[in-house]
């Protein structure tokens, strides 16, 4: 196929979903890990088109969701500063932190401003050196290789006034803590195969060898999910645990060497904390010492910040595939897009957010 409307074909769904009602034989509970193959699930109406045997749980694969609470009130102090020019994606401006968010910082006055890559703030710096600029770097191995290369960049040209406040997860890390948690109730995996065009899936093989559970590589459009889905549930129902490969027009074993390259340069592993989970060990990336000029949390000495979430938010507990949206009590009450007391109802991918926009 190569066309994007052939991997919407609705006879093409039908058949697949007649192939995965002839398949499944008891219930089992798949967990998509990103929320772009949450939000695509809701928007074309295939989770309820699917028997009611599989049970779909939503994983953690949301970057504005995950990223911690201190790295986003740490944010808007950087952002507050005279000096600085704060550069974001879109999403992250309106993620409430302890007591504002950044929008807010924007509206009484601070420089935010929006971008589409990192390499436009290395850019502003250049253009602006009578000011700072800093990057907000969240996301998973997606997003990585472009930050990476955007402190590589600034290295190269002696860009001084430019720096990241980091939030960089790993997916492979909070798949296993996941599985290890004694409430685990997931069964299988789609995995996203966005961050495998990246990273590859040798990462995959032995967790699904440890674990003993089926993941499948799986794209974003209707379908790439059954077709992952199919794959699952026929390793679920005649008891196999490997790693396949669905989205095999963008993912290879090995994935985007150059791109993981970019990454090893700058950034290091270390343990990172998300957001309603906890702390995950070697979860995340965190800048080089040699790259340490270039660390926004350094520069501008922003540590020991009191952070306080919603208690009405069960985000984490979504975010693990242990609750859905539907059962927070404050969902489509006192949380709303308009009033969101946690990141996955602000996200374009956040599982909150999909419910509310499709009317779940
Ligand atoms: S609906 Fe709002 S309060 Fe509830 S879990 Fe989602 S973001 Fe948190």
């Amino acid at each position: 196929m190569k066309y994007l409307d052939e991997y919407r074909d609705p006879a093409q769904v039908k058949a697949l979903l007649q192939e995965i009602k002839g398949l499944v034989t008891q219930h089992w509970v798949i967990m998509e890990i990103c929320g772009g193959q949450t939000h695509s699930f809701l928007r074309h109406g295939l989770d309820a088109l699917l028997p009611p045997q599989i049970e779909l749980v939503h994983g953690p694969g949301c970057p504005v969701c995950v990223t911690p609470l201190e790295q986003i009130d740490k944010a808007i102090a950087i952002a507050s500063r005279p000096e600085v020019i704060f550069t974001s994606y879109g999403d992250m401006l309106r993620v409430p932190g302890s007591n504002t968010d950044l929008f807010s910082v924007r509206a009484k006055g601070g420089d935010v401003r929006v971008v589409y890559s990192p390499l436009e703030a290395v850019q502003l710096a250049e253009a602006q050196p009578d000011k700072e600029v800093v990057f907000f770097a969240i996301g998973f191995e997606t997003t990585a290789p472009a930050n990476a290369m955007a402190v590589l960049l600034a290295q190269k040209k002696g860009v001084k006034n430019f720096s990241l406040i980091t939030a960089q997860v790993r997916v492979p890390p909070a798949m296993e803590a996941i599985l290890q948690a004694e409430d685990c109730r997931v069964q299988g995996f789609l995995a996203a195969g966005h961050v495998c065009a990246v990273m590859g899936f040798h990462e995959y093989l032995p967790i699904a060898e440890t674990y003993q559970v089926p993941i499948v590589i799986t794209g974003f459009e209707p379908v790439d999910l059954l077709h992952g889905l199919y794959a699952t549930i026929k390793q679920l129902e005649t008891r196999q645990t490997k790693v396949e490969n669905q989205y095999l027009r963008a993912v290879s074993q090995q994935g985007n060497t150059a791109a993981q390259q970019s990454i090893q340069q700058a950034f290091q592993p270390v343990d990172r904390k998300w957001r309603g989970i906890g702390t995950i060990p070697q979860s995340g990336w965190d800048l080089r010492p040699e790259f340490a000029a270039f660390d926004a949390e350094l520069k501008f000495e922003v540590q020991g910040l009191l952070t306080q979430e919603s208690p009405l938010c069960i985000a984490g507990e979504i975010l693990q595939g242990l609750k859905k949206t539907v059962e927070c009590p404050a969902f489509c009450k006192e949380c709303t897009p308009q009033t969101p007391l946690g990141a996955p109802m602000v996200s374009s991918e956040g599982a909150c957010a999909a419910y509310y926009r499709y009317h779940r």
